[in-house]
C-alpha cells in the first residue's frame, strides 16, 4: 500500500496540498485540541486556511456536547466559527431520525442512552425522546422492574428507536429497557461506535463500548451516525454540497477519522501525530486505513510558502 506523503518542514509540499482541496473536514479531540488543552498555532492555522478560501468544517464523534456546546468551546479557546460549520455525533444523529427515518405518528419517540448533547439536539429538531438524562433511570433495577418491563408497562409504546452514545450513567435499567425496545422492534442507532476514550490519563471506554452490551443481547448492529459511518459523510456531503474530490478529511485516529475519508472516496486525507495513532499503526498489515498525508502537528501546515 502507498505510503502517506510527510508534510511538515516542506513548505512546496504544503502548498501544493492546500491548493488540492476547497474543504476541510477537522477533527477535533486530537487535532486542534486535547481535552481543554488548545494546540498550539490552531487559531492562526485555521486563520491561514480560512484566508485561502478555504471552507473548514468541525466533525467531531463526541456525542455528549451539542453543536452550541461545541460552539461555546470553540469560542473559549479563541476559535471563532459558525454554528453551521459544526457537524457533531449527536447533531448527526438527529438530523438522520428527522430527515431520513421519518417515522410514523405513535412510533417517533426515541429511547437515549446518552447525555444532554444528544437531548439538545433532539430537541431542535422537535424529535420526541425518554431516557436520556431522566434521573428516574439513574439508579438500580428494582425486582418490580423485571416484570413492568416484560409486561410493557413500563415502555413507552411510541418508542421508535434506540440511540445509544456515550453516557456515563450507563446501568443495568437502561440497558434492559433498550433491550426490550429493540426486542420490541425499534430500530438501532448509535451515535458513533469509538472503543475508547482518550483523556490526558489514559483510554477509557468510549461510546462502542455502551452499545456492544446491546448488540450481544440483540444481535444487531447499529447503524452509527459518526465516523467512519457513511451515514454521517452523506449527512455532510448533503449539507455542504461538497465536491468529494476536493475535499480533505484530517484526523488522529485511522479506524474513524481516516477510514471516514478513504471510505468516503475522498480527495485526501491528513493524519497528524498530536492524538491517539501513530506512524506504525499505519505501517502495520492490519491498519484500518492509510492517510494520504500526514503532519506532526495541524499547525505544520503554518510552514505553507506563499
Ligand atoms: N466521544 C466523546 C465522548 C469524546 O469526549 C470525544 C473527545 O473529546 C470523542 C468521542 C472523540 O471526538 P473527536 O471525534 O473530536 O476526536
Ligand atoms: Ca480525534
Amino acid at each position: 500500500m502507498a505510503q502517506p506523503k510527510y508534510l511538515t518542514g516542506d513548505s512546496a509540499a504544503i502548498n501544493e496540498f492546500i491548493d488540492r482541496f476547497d474543504v476541510f473536514l477537522l477533527d477535533c479531540d486530537g487535532v486542534l485540541w486535547s481535552g481543554d488543552h488548545l494546540f498550539e498555532g490552531i487559531v492562526e492555522t485555521l486563520e491561514l486556511l480560512r484566508s485561502r478560501g478555504k471552507r473548514v468544517v468541525f466533525v467531531t464523534n463526541n456525542s455528549t456536547k451539542s453543536r452550541q456546546d461545541y460552539q461555546k468551546k470553540l469560542t473559549a479557546l479563541g476559535i471563532p466559527s459558525d454554528i453551521e460549520e459544526i457537524f457533531a455525533s449527536a447533531y448527526s444523529s438527529a438530523v438522520y431520525i428527522s430527515r431520513i427515518l421519518k417515522l410514523p405518528e405513535g412510533k417517533n419517540k426515541v429511547f437515549v442512552i446518552g447525555e444532554s448533547g444528544i437531548e439538545t439536539e433532539l430537541r431542535t429538531e422537535n424529535i420526541p425522546f425518554v431516557g436520556g438524562t431522566d434521573p428516574a433511570l439513574r439508579r438500580d433495577i428494582t425486582p418490580e422492574d423485571y416484570g413492568k418491563i416484560a409486561d410493557g408497562s413500563m415502555l413507552d409504546p411510541e418508542v421508535g428507536v434506540v440511540l445509544a452514545g456515550l453516557d456515563f450513567h450507563i446501568n443495568y435499567l437502561k440497558l434492559s429497557l433498550g433491550f426490550q425496545y429493540l426486542q420490541r422492534g425499534a430500530k438501532f442507532l448509535a451515535t458513533n461506535l469509538d472503543s475508547t476514550l482518550p483523556n490526558s490519563h489514559s483510554f477509557f471506554p468510549g461510546a462502542g463500548s455502551i452499545s456492544i452490551p446491546l448488540v450481544y443481547m440483540s444481535g444487531q448492529q447499529p447503524l452509527s451516525l459518526g465516523k467512519p459511518s457513511q451515514a454521517m459523510m452523506d449527512a455532510i456531503e448533503g449539507k455542504f454540497q461538497l465536491d468529494r474530490a476536493r475535499t480533505c478529511m484530517v484526523g488522529d485516529r485511522l479506524n474513524t477519522d481516516i477510514q471516514f475519508g478513504v471510505e468516503g472516496g475522498l480527495g485526501g486525507t491528513l493524519a497528524v501525530l498530536t492524538g491517539v495513532s501513530k506512524k506504525e499503526h499505519w505501517e502495520a498489515k492490519d491498519a484500518p486505513a492509510v492517510p494520504a498525508y500526514y503532519v506532526d502537528k495541524l499547525s505544520d501546515l503554518r510552514g505553507a510558502r506563499l
